[in-house]
């Protein structure tokens, strides 16, 4: 083992903190880094990278939260980094802060600079190079704001911004503008507030709990929110955004699973993007969630040179159905300043889903989702598979290509249904080519945009 590997110290504070410690006063507890040369040793577990940490603290999601690596010098005893890189990395975190929790750390291997988990975590400097591009709010949060923290876009859900704090802090976020401001908990009045937004607002039926990451806060003041969501008739679902189950599953203990299950119906989304972090402990994580009655779907953002394969995306969506998380959304990477170099072109999500519907079950396809700037909201794409449609009928192309003629019912309020058209070809529809139907598409994206 290096030596670095024991620089995370293992006595346990006697601290009782209810919740995440304070991020502002995080100290480090990783011991004197310039004694050592930058570690090289492959650590791609626990065992082998921090095996020196007891059992009892590895569980404990409160030491992982205050053992988070923040800064270069802690970083560099774990991932090589060259002196150069180290001077850019400062530069980049000044911006944009660094947070990776030792579990996820434990996750990534150091001898592989293109390491997906990797790129997910740890700074690199293109996100300043390239901050000329994008925008701080390309989802126009700011401007959806009806009270302090709370987002009213859609007639009838409401997204509760609880706390900017998150134990990992992604190199993709699309929240990343808020990194700058310093660990904050919403204060009571500020909770208060959206309480009573949402209580006099009877078409608010879906509150979607959200941050940061909610689960950096104590059960107990989770608590404190569910609770008095659940006294609200009007709201029938309640809805956790996290990446606790990905990047600290050890937070999935007990007294939460024992609070969430009193407040039902309540459903989970988390953000799996590599099959290599559907480790034990996240299968554990979500398996402890399905128990007490918490359905979890995942939603993965598309990350150049991390998931932006077919292979990978169908490695991952197979590994999530094995865990029974639902693979819900792949989003395109949002057009934020300082993560160009994540975003991928629309058409290679499209290619994606292609290379994934039919050739594996539906369950673990997602729906591609692109989330419109200036606060548009979320729109579904699809590869094409409407190659045309008149009132008549629709020629539809199957995942493999072949062409199908599908006659169109009417709507019996509009009239008698027609008589079905000959196909041409034996009456099965099946019309191997696009010729001689006399139709003409016109597709901004031929081959990938669907009709509808
Ligand atoms: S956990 Fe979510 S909100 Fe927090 S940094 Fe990661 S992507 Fe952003």
């Amino acid at each position: 083992m290096p030596k670095s590997a024991t620089s995370i110290k293992t006595q346990e504070s006697d601290r009782t903190e209810e919740e995440a410690p304070d991020p502002l006063s995080r100290q480090s507890e990783v011991g004197d880094l310039d004694e050592e040369p930058p570690g090289t040793a492959l650590a791609v577990n626990k065992n082998r990278f921090l095996s020196h940490v007891p059992q009892e603290q590895w569980d404990d999601w409160k030491w992982h939260f205050r053992n988070r690596i923040t800064t270069i010098e802690q970083l560099v005893h774990y991932i090589p980094l060259s002196a150069k890189e180290q001077r850019r990395l400062k530069l980049v975190i000044n911006k944009y802060p660094l947070s990776v929790t030792p579990f996820y750390l434990s996750l990534i291997d150091p001898a592989d600079p293109d390491d997906p988990l990797r790129k997910q975590a740890v700074p690199c400097f293109e996100e300043v190079a390239l901050a000329g591009i994008g925008v701080e709010d390309p989802l126009g949060e700011g401007h959806d704001s009806v009270v302090p923290g709370l987002v009213h876009r859609y007639p009838n859900r409401v997204l509760m911004v609880l706390t900017d704090l998150c134990s990992m802090l992604c190199r993709h976020c699309t929240r990343k503008r808020e990194w700058r401001h310093g660990g904050w908990v919403r204060p009571p009045a500020q909770i208060d507030a959206m309480l009573d937004y949402i209580r006099s607002h009877k078409e608010v039926r879906d509150v979607v709990l959200s941050g940061g990451d909610p689960l950096t806060l104590s059960t107990a003041r989770l608590e404190s929110v569910i609770s008095r969501l659940r006294q609200i008739e009007h709201v029938e679902i309640i809805r956790i955004g996290t990446r606790f189950p990905v990047v600290l599953p050890q937070r999935i203990d007990d007294e939460l699973c024992a609070m969430l299950s009193r407040y039902g119906p309540i459903w989970l989304n988390t953000q799996f993007n590599h099959h290599r972090e559907i480790t034990p402990e996240a299968a554990r994580a979500c398996d402890k969630l399905l128990r007490a009655g918490v359905p979890v779907s995942n939603q993965t953002v598309l990350l150049r040179g991390i998931n932006d394969t077919v292979e990978a995306q169908t490695k991952l969506c197979h590994g999530l159905l094995k865990i029974k998380v639902r693979p819900y959304y792949l989003f395109q990477c949002d057009e934020v300043q300082g993560t160009e170099h994540f975003r991928t072109p629309v058409e290679t999500g499209l290619r994606i889903i292609q290379g994934m519907r039919g050739y594996t079950s539906g369950l673990a396809v997602p729906t591609f989702v692109v989330d419109l700037p200036q606060g548009g909201g979320k729109v579904p794409l699809q590869p094409n598979y409407v190659i045309s449609h008149t009132d008549e009928e629709l020629i539809l192309r199957n995942y493999e290509g072949p062409l199908f003629q599908y006659r169109n019912p009417r709507d019996p309020k509009l009239g008698t249904a027609r008589p079905a058209r000959s196909s041409g070809n034996g009456g099965n529809g099946r019309n191997g080519s696009n010729g001689g139907n006399g139709i003409k598409t016109q597709l901004a994206f031929p081959d990938l945009i669907s009709l509808s």
